[in-house]
């Protein structure tokens, strides 16, 4: 059966019903982009850029984003790429911009909160990422880290657009910005879902901790009503709403994901041929019925439990 799915043509992404769900990669450096394609990934989904700013003492010139950008979008042309503006702090430090101790890094200074403190920093990559994707012709989407609610929304939208990107959206993995994913659509042309960071924020438990890794499961109904309301939102506004977090990788909650109004799964291109193989054998309406089943538990175990049944 696996070797079934490994060997499977690589078709777009789709349910039994013919209801298309882009199937995307995360990547993190140029290397992956081969791989990514290799395992019939349609664009990509998150592209992390703060490997091009580790293990520096200061953040890399304009001209070297422009270069790696490059590297990394031009076997996409014609193909969507979302990137992340960089996502530093928390379990992703960055020596030259987390200075400050913090008790609670993940509670702290991270992702689009050091930006606007940082905002010199923010409009460079923007523009390298501008340049980039005029020299490849890449489908490019920008997207900002850590966004807590509308305010944050409207402030990156405000200067991705000033910079001349035409499609801007937010992270959703705070739960307040999943809360209020309404108003944070109004301000964003789509939204995609870290499923890593709002399990972490849902349950209180840092994700970088083994002590606490049994709450560290995006199958827990609490974290599924989240995305459920992220879900509502965009179906309410017509906008897209992506996954990104390791969830969309799991091939059964990939189809809780979609019954709950998600439209595009992200994941380690490795994960593509098991999540493609396992959409295909639901309907739209079955996904859905699937997801109202699942969302009534009372926690991950009978969640899982819920969707066989
Ligand atoms: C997430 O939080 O789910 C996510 C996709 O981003 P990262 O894992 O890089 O924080
Ligand atoms: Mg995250």
């Amino acid at each position: 059966r696996q070797a079934e799915i490994e060997s499977a043509p690589l078709e777009p992404g789709a349910l039994a019903d013919g209801t298309p769900v882009a199937l995307l990669a995360n990547v993190g450096k140029p290397a992956d982009a081969q791989v990514a394609l290799d395992h019939g990934a349609e664009g990509v989904g998150l592209f992390r850029t703060e490997f091009l700013f580790l293990d520096r003492d200061e953040a890399p010139s304009a001209e070297q984003q422009v270069a790696d950008y490059t590297a990394l979008l031009a076997p996409f042309a014609g193909k969507k790429v979302v990137a992340r503006v960089l996502d530093a702090g928390a379990d992703k430090p960055l020596s030259f911009l987390n200075d400050a101790e913090e008790a609670n890094p993940a509670l702290g200074m991270r992702g689009i909160r050091i930006l606007r403190e940082k905002e010199p920093l923010l409009r460079t990559q923007l523009e390298a990422l501008r340049d980039a994707q005029a020299a490849t012709g890449a489908e490019l989407w920008v997207m900002a880290p850590m966004v807590a609610d509308a305010a944050d929304s409207e402030y990156f939208t405000g200067i991705a657009r000033s910079v001349g990107l035409p499609v801007v959206g937010s992270m959703v993995e705070l739960p307040s910005a999943a809360v209020v994913a309404e108003q944070v659509l109004r301000s964003s042309d789509f939204v995609s879902i870290g499923t890593n960071d709002l399990t972490q924020y849902a349950l209180g438990a840092d994700r970088v901790l083994g002590t606490v890794a049994n709450y560290q499961d995006p199958w827990h109904p609490a974290v599924l009503r989240l995305i459920s309301m992220v879900g509502a939102a965009g179906q309410q506004t017509g906008k897209p709403v992506g996954v990104c977090g390791e969830a969309a990788a799991d091939p059964r909650l990939a189809v809780v994901l979609i019954g709950l109004g998600v439209t595009s799964l992200s994941m380690a291109p490795p994960a593509l041929a098991g999540v493609r193989a396992s959409l295909k054998q639901y309907t739209l309406e079955q996904a859905r019925e699937i997801a109202q089943r699942v969302l009534q538990t009372a926690s991950a175990e009978e969640a899982r439990a819920a969707f066989a049944a």
